[in-house]
């Protein structure tokens, strides 16, 4: 089905980041595996050449899009390349920057903006603890106001970009009888003192991708770290969560769309009793299911983009978005596995790499139970 969102000026655009992740992305993804993360040289380049910026005003050095549907396309074509990568760039440039550029104060923009366009500030954001994620309003990192600044004491978990990250948009707990309305947003950076970091952590999928358990450990910082307001880190997460959930779905679709697709060519190019795999009647019709139900969360999907685009989308239909196109996504790699064969089972497959990365799509930004969990709430229950 034809799409209908994106304009001209958006296909040039993605022609571009096509053009960028061939020559900059594609030919090191082994390097990335083996190194466990994308280096600093491709975030360079990625800000050199204005991708990072999307979301940023131009005075600090982004290009000021003002239009979602231009981070929809980045976060389509790193899809392609591999979910690792659309991942930790989609949490710097589309998950992180809302963040700073609506909530920084204009000394705090002045100092992170600049560097995190060109790719010289590397961002991550801490919400997960060890002791939990889905319970966001529960967590127990602690900032102690101590003269006229801060102190910090606590860890998070499963960071993406931690290991690499100049700058953490960390939540801490500040009022400890508050709950959810005692939260706040911090801007801890790497160079701080009692600032640390664990290993790069072993995953099952999404090896490219750093991701790493944070310590704070007495780390002093002053109000002018502080993001947001004092105690509204929880309302400033919940608003831009919806974000956060939309990236994912548009992620998820696009991943899981750019892997049939090369399994549909596998599917006429492999042999078995005498003709194309795909001949027999099993496999044609699951492959026209699975087209099926890729185009049809892909017009959902675009849908919210759109609203987003408008300032429409509600947190609900964003908890759809983001549960439904995992699911599918999950379900559309599997049976890719399944027409691979054997093949489909060794990870030098792109094929078997996607199936890998796709898994924790149900489990994070919100795991699906806690998307349902939204939605069932908003039906009245
Ligand atoms: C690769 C990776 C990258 C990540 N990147 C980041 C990041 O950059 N920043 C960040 O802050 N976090 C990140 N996360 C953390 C992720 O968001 C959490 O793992 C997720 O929110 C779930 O939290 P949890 O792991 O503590 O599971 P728990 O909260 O312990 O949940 C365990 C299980 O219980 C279910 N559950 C919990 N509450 C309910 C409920 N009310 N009803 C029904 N079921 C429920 C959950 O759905 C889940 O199945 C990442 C995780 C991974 C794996």
């Amino acid at each position: 089905m034809k799409r209908t969102i994106y304009n001209e000026d958006h296909e040039a655009f993605r022609a571009s980041c096509k053009a960028f992740l061939d020559k900059h992305a594609v030919p090191h993804v082994e390097e990335h595996l083996a190194d466990k993360g994308i280096p600093r040289s491709f975030w360079l380049e990625a800000g050199k050449q204005g991708f990072l910026g999307l979301e940023i005003p131009e005075e600090f050095g982004g290009t000021g899009a003002e239009d979602y549907r231009f981070n929809a396309v980045w976060t389509e074509e790193l899809s392609k390349v591999n979910a690792a990568l659309s991942s930790c760039v989609g949490i710097h440039a589309d998950i992180v920057a809302p963040y700073l550029a609506d909530l920084c104060t204009n000394e705090q923009k002045k100092r992170w903006l600049p560097g995190f366009c060109k790719g010289e500030v590397i961002t991550a954001i801490g919400m997960t603890e060890p002791g939990g994620g889905s319970d966001l309003a529960a967590l127990k990192t602690t900032a102690v106001r101590d003269g006229d600044g801060w102190v910090i004491n606590g860890s998070k978990t499963f960071i993406t970009n931690g290991y690499s990250a100049d700058l953490v948009v960390t939540a801490v707990r500040t009022s400890p009888e508050k709950g959810s309305r005692g939260i706040t947003l911090f801007g801890i950076e790497a160079t701080d003192e009692g600032f640390s970091r664990g290993r790069k952590l072993d995953k099952v999928g999404q090896t490219e991708s750093d991701t790493a358990e944070l310590f704070f450990e007495n780390v002093r910082v002053g109000d002018d770290r502080i993001i947001g307001e004092i105690d509204k880190g929880f309302i400033h997460m919940m608003e831009r969560l919806p974000q956060e959930r939309l990236g994912a779905a548009v992620s998820n679709v696009a991943h899981a769309k750019q892997i049939l697709e090369e399994t549909i060519q596998y599917a006429k190019d492999r042999q078995a009793f005498g003709q194309p795999i795909g001949n027999f009647q099993h496999n044609k019709f699951l492959l026209a299911e699975l087209v099926t139900k890729i185009e049809v969360s892909e017009a959902y999907v675009d849908h919210a983009v759109d609203a987003h685009f408008n300032k429409a989308l509600t947190a609900i239909d964003a908890a759809k978005a983001k549960w439904w196109s995992a699911e599918v996504q999950n379900d559309v790699l599997d049976h890719c596995v399944q027409l691979y064969g054997g093949y489909g089972f060794m990870n030098e497959y792109r094929v078997a790499r996607a199936w890998r990365d796709a898994r924790v799509t149900k489990i994070w930004a919100g795991s699906n139970e806690i998307m349902k969990e939204l939605i069932g709430r908003d039906l009245g229950f």
